[in-house]
């Protein structure tokens, strides 16, 4: 899960990274008082959203005095900012971040990412900041700098001055250059994050460090021991297929193909789409209605996946363990009911009351079409793919 660059900033400097001082703002009216409690001005305007790439879609402004502030965040609200991350869309802005502008005389690249093939947390750093990490490892790959660091000592003294020196740090910057280091592994640790990424930290006229930007990312999983993290969630900034999915205990993840699942269990939904694949297909999403389905559940998965304009086809393929025959296909009949189903719907049932199941699709006399095994299931929703295209 991914939070906006004010929280992430806000638990970075707890654990003792600098930041600009700054204050959020909900309106217009809020980010003119926010610019006039920090101070003197000029202060920077940031719109917040979950992506990067805001400075050259517009999103962050460098300001003059509390009107400008009010102006410019008014032009932000109630619209859809796209970034390059985004994607045309966009994502909404409902919040702006105002802090006291900072003197730039250099951007550092600073990321911390879980490392899967090493399984440590990877540090990434390059003295051209400013950049995205993609960009940076296209444009200029000489200046990525990484150290992997090892969970049983932690990030070292040695690994951080190492790092400070290849970013050009000099004098009492060594040791604060060391000191965020530490600060952004403590705050990955303890918080199971992800990733954390300061892009830029800034060296500033002076000569000081600070976070201009700051990213982090969490681990879902974690959310049963981090309360306080799962509580940033902000829904505005998420898919709504993927966050209603997610509401009702389904795992959904939304592909770009044709053919729409619904599977119980991961390792089966895995099986199906590669057997989709295999058919000549391409799979529209990911979806395990888990365990013990109601035909509640199952409608709600038809509205998911029926949400994603792009199906042609719904296939539906379960192995009934924990789960009923019986109770998937009544969810399937229900669906049809409710839900305005207008596409090809082939359904595979087997397992637990498997009887039961096939004797309520039978009697329904809805337009299913039926199949035994995984492969057959697959070579029909394909078929009914391609007569609905020759139709
Ligand atoms: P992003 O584009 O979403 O990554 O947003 P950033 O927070 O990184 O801001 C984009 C760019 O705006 C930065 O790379 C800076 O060059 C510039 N910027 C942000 N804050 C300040 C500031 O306080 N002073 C100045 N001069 N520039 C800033
Ligand atoms: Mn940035």
């Amino acid at each position: 899960m991914d939070i906006h660059e004010y929280q992430a900033k806000e638990i970075l400097a707890r654990s003792g990274v600098p930041v600009p001082r700054g204050g959020l703002a909900y309106s217009p009216e809020q980010a003119a008082f926010r610019a006039r409690e920090l101070g003197e001005g000029p202060w920077v305007v940031k719109a917040q959203i979950h992506s990067g790439g805001r400075g050259e879609a517009g999103g962050v402004k460098l300001v003059h005095t509390p009107e400008e502030a009010s102006a410019y965040a008014q032009s932000l609200f109630g619209r859809n900012l796209a970034t390059r991350q985004t994607g045309p869309g966009g994502k909404p802005v409902f919040r702006v971040w105002v802090e006291e502008a900072t003197d730039i005389a250099r951007e550092i690249y600073l990321g911390f990412v879980l490392d899967r093939k090493s399984e440590r947390v990877m540090i990434v750093a390059s003295g051209h900041g400013g950049m995205e990490i993609e960009q940076l490892s296209e444009e200029d790959p000489e200046s990525l700098i990484r150290q992997t660091v090892d969970p049983a000592v932690g990030i070292t003294p040695f690994q951080c001055r190492e790092l400070a020196f290849a970013l050009g740090m000099e004098g009492e910057q060594v040791a604060a250059c060391c000191r965020i280091l530490n600060a952004c592994y403590r705050a990955f640790r303890d918080h199971d994050a992800t990733m954390v990424e300061i892009n830029p930290l800034c060296v500033t006229g002076e000569g000081r460090l600070i976070a201009l930007d700051a990213k982090m990312s969490f681990d879902s999983n974690a959310f049963f021991r981090r309360p306080e993290i799962a509580a940033l969630r902000d829904r505005s900034q998420e898919d709504p297929r993927e966050c209603t999915a997610q509401d009702n205990g389904l795992a959904y993840v939304g592909l770009d193909g044709t053919i729409g699942c619904i599977i119980n269990g991961a390792g089966l939904a895995m099986a199906t789409m590669d057997m989709i694949k295999l058919s000549g297909g391409e799979p529209a999403n990911f979806l395990d209605i888990g365990g013990g389905a109601s035909p509640e559940r199952v409608v709600t998965a038809f509205r998911t996946v029926l949400a994603d304009p792009k199906v042609q086809v719904i296939l539906v393929n379960i192995f009934a363990g924990i789960n009923r025959c019986d109770w998937v296909a009544a969810g399937i009949v229900k669906a049809f009911r409710e839900a305005n189903v207008t596409v090809p719907v082939v359904v595979r049932l087997s397992g637990t009351n498997v009887e039961e199941g096939q004797r309520i699709i039978r009697e329904s006399g809805l337009a299913l079409v039926t199949a035994d095994t995984l492969a057959d299931a697959a070579a029909k929703a394909v078929a009914a793919l391609r007569s609905e295209a020759a139709a």
